[in-house]
């Protein structure tokens, strides 16, 4: 079904549950009428009134919204106190809820191209628009973004990237912040308002200089900025892992929301992005759905029947060492958002939800997610994945890959390194060592920090020959770097040993690699042994 006619559906179904509500609150007027202190019916009617302040606009019914949005506001004002409303109050109401009958009968506002045309089609190649009026600086760039394998378009000005933009919606951009003929950031803000572009990952570079570009560049979306001399590594780091993030299944967003249309709505454009997405109705089940789902991201609601609230459910599932990281965009109306300061650190979006904001915030909270699970799993003085994550990702690889190998790989003599040349030196040769290592692995092996000067190699989809070959070539070039220390130059070598899987037994994996590295070193070490 398109996104339109669900749309359609969804709106026809509106209006029976909205005229439902109102014949609710018509009746809780009359009890009101007749007892003004009836908590039981008052309570119900500013629940019905925050429902239908949030809903009406997404279901084209904006004037819904506003005369909602007036009861809302009184009835929740006279909740706060424990006031009971008079009488000239309550016929107020009735006025209200009158008119909006009169709008839900009435013609809707048609869904417009920004609800409609969200579906970015799948892409297959990366693409990557550099945006730099410094030839030398996209002379630099260029080639080495497309030694990852991405498509580079590159232009020098504004208007040329704004054309670009216009034209085909790119999955990353890189912009300097500075350009002859205006500002970067308004590259980065037309790419997040054209559809598609929300999600595309948006790098801003430029010079030491300017904080207030880069304040600007952070209102207008950029993902992350880069200081000239560009760190050419972590920029690229950042450009794979938006490329790689395409190639894994879709992320899970669990929507947890108690009005089955609000919830509908949000699935829909979100499904409609890639998202795979989940509901859970029942604020008490949430444990479980989390459990179940195990999402990479949470829409929650803020307020629940019964006075449930989402802050305090976030909170609760916070307690759990699992879900501490856990991103939580709270989905709220404007006025409880005063009171959103307690839950710290979410982001907000206010009921009605506007697809482009909801797509883009979903998009920059997954973003920061990934980049904080990104520095978890990396070593910061090799650049490789830690002892844990490479383990992971053997696990993995043992039971999803297509013939894995396993190098175990350890530096030759580096105590004796660290003696005649220092620690620093040690450590310098440590990350040229990790850096060499992952540059001339492909982007789907892993390269991970077994421990100390130990490092592992997963080379997926290779036989023990093939591997033997390259950690051959590994060894005659490492060998060949000179390090210096002291003005004075020294070679290091390193053994290793390979193993492929005889079983799913990931620990008889490991223990073949090691016992062949052993061998390696008693052998005279600066050598592979397979099998
Ligand atoms: P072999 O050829 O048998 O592997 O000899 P080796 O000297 O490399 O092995 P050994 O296990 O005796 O010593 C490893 C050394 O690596 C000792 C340790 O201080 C050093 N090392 C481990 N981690 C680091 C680190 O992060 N930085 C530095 N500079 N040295 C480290
Ligand atoms: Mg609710
Ligand atoms: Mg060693
Ligand atoms: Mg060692």
């Amino acid at each position: 079904m398109s996104l339109e006619s669900e749309f359609e559906e969804l709106r026809a179904h509106f209006r029976e549950t909205a005229a439902n509500r109102l014949a609710e609150m018509a009746r809780c007027i009359t009890t009101l009428l007749a007892d003004p202190r009836d908590a039981g019916c008052f309570n119900t009617l500013s629940r019905h009134f925050h429902g239908l302040a949030g809903l009406g606009t997404t279901y084209g019914f904006p004037r819904i919204s506003e005369l909602a949005d007036v009861g809302e506001a009184e009835t929740i004002e006279l909740l706060r106190h424990h006031a009971a409303p008079d009488v000239l109050r309550i016929h107020h109401w009735g006025a209200l809820i009158e008119q909006m009958s009169a709008a839900i009968a009435g013609e809707a506002v048609p869904f417009g191209p920004a609800v409609i045309a969200q579906g970015a089609s799948p892409r297959r190649q990366f693409t990557v628009l550099l945006v730099e009026d410094d030839p030398a600086l996209r002379a630099w760039l260029t080639p080495l973004i497309e030694s990852e394998g991405m498509d580079v378009r590159a232009c020098g000005s504004r208007a040329a990237a704004l054309e670009a933009i216009a034209g085909a919606v790119p999955d990353a951009i890189v912009t300097d912040l500075r350009l002859p003929d205006g500002d970067g950031s308004d590259v980065i803000a037309a790419l997040r308002g054209t559809p598609g572009g929300e999600e595309a990952l948006a790098l801003a570079i430029s010079a030491l200089e300017g904080f207030d570009a880069k304040v600007d560049a952070i209102h207008a979306g950029a993902d992350a900025h880069f200081e000239k001399p560009i760190d050419a590594q972590a920029l690229l780091r950042r450009l794979t892992m938006a490329r790689d993030r395409k190639s894994q299944p879709p992320e899970r967003v669990l929507v947890v929301e108690d009005d089955p249309l609000q919830s509908a709505v949000v699935q829909a454009i979100l499904a409609e992005a890639g998202y795979e997405v989940q509901i859970c109705a029942e604020p008490g089940a949430l444990e479980e759905a989390v459990g179940r789902v195990s999402p990479h991201l949470i829409l929650m609601d803020v307020n629940f029947p019964g006075g449930i609230n989402g802050y305090d459910l976030v909170r609760y599932l916070r307690q759990s060492d699992r879900f501490a990281t856990l991103p939580v965009i709270f989905v709220t109306t404007e006025r409880e958002v005063a009171k959103t300061r307690r839950a710290g650190g979410d982001d907000h979006l206010i009921k009605p939800v506007d697809p482009q904001a909801l797509l883009m915030s979903v998009a920059s909270r997954l973003e920061r997610a990934r980049v904080v699970r990104s520095l978890i799993d990396h070593d910061g003085l090799t650049g490789a994945l830690t002892h844990t994550a490479f383990r992971a990702r053997l696990e993995q690889a043992i039971s999803r890959a297509a013939s894995p190998v396993l190098a175990l790989v350890d530096l030759d003599y580096f105590k004796r390194v660290n003696d005649t040349w220092g620690h620093r030196a040690g450590d310098r040769v440590l990350s040229t060592f990790g850096q060499f290592l992952r540059q001339n692995v492909r982007y789907t092996d892993a390269v991970g920090r077994w421990g100390g000067e130990e490092f592992g190699l997963l080379l997926e989809d290779s036989t023990l020959g093939e591997a033997c070959t390259l950690l051959e070539r590994l060894l005659r070039q490492f060998t060949a770097v000179e390090h210096i220390a002291d003005g004075r130059r020294f070679t290091v070598a390193f053994s290793a040993g390979l193993a492929a899987p005889e079983s799913e037994d990931v620990e008889a994996w490991i223990e073949a690699a090691d016992r062949r590295l052993y061998e390696a070193k008693d052998a005279g070490r600066g050598r592979i042994v397979v099998g």
